[in-house]
């Protein structure tokens, strides 16, 4: 198949992006896989785990997750994406949830190796409704306007899970076995307690969904945290 003919996703281990894979494999996309590599503290186990969504939940149409390197280590420098120390919990306010500059970095990342390949058309795993949502969606947006002012009228980026939320998308899809939604791993599980983990499980909680990736509650082992 023609890489023109194809459909980007990211994809970062996370449930959202897992469905967001899911559902472009039904929509009879061809999907090309990608993991772009920004040396947060989470990576390793992230990319892991996002390898693990690409052979478990359909192959991609060139058969592999594609990871692209485009490091935000100096940029973030203490910041606790990369330490892992003192990762945002439920009740943290919204700015101390984003990691500044990792949307547009990552996306910018992705479409760039993804047209050089000839493929212009990239979707991202976000989900509504909330603020963080709503400021995702808006940057998507920006960094549309730039790439094509780089690249071509041609790119155009999709988020078709937007109008969704975490709730609707574990009703539809159930566990999505292999995913993992944090922000601190311990090993290759969740920690239970970042924002993260906190929204998967009340996500689950409401679906009536079992999930078999999460403990329910906070894990006994945190000692690499301060
Ligand atoms: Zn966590």
């Amino acid at each position: 198949m023609p890489f023109f003919a194809m459909t980007g996703v990211l994809v970062s281990g996370g449930y959202k992006s897992a469905a967001l894979y899911r559902h472009c494999l039904e929509q009879r996309l061809a999907v090309a896989a990608v993991f772009v590599k920004t040396g947060l503290r989470a990576d390793p186990v992230a990319c892991h785990h996002a390898a693990g969504v690409v052979r478990a939940h359909g192959p991609a149409a060139d058969g592999r997750l594609t990871t692209v390197e485009y490091t935000m280590q100096d940029a973030l420098g203490s910041h606790w994406s990369i330490t892992g120390h003192k990762v945002p919990g439920p009740s943290s306010a919204l700015d101390d949830r984003n990691i500044p500059g990792l949307l547009p970095a990552i996306v910018t990342a992705a479409a760039a190796f993804l047209i050089r390949l000839g493929i212009v058309k990239i979707c991202v795993g976000l989900t509504a409704p909330s603020q963080a949502a709503d400021r995702d969606l808006a940057t998507l947006r920006l960094v549309e306007s730039v790439l094509r002012s780089q690249f071509g009228s041609a790119i155009e980026l999709y988020a078709p899970l937007s109008s969704r939320t975490l709730v609707d998308l574990v009703r539809e899809y159930g566990t999505l076995d292999l995913t993992l939604s944090c922000l601190a791993p311990i090993g290759f599980g969740p920690c239970g307690e970042c924002f993260k983990c906190v929204e998967r499980r009340e996500a689950f909680r409401a679906a009536g969904v079992v999930d078999p990736a999460a403990p329910d509650g906070p894990r006994p082992d945190r000692s690499w945290r301060t």
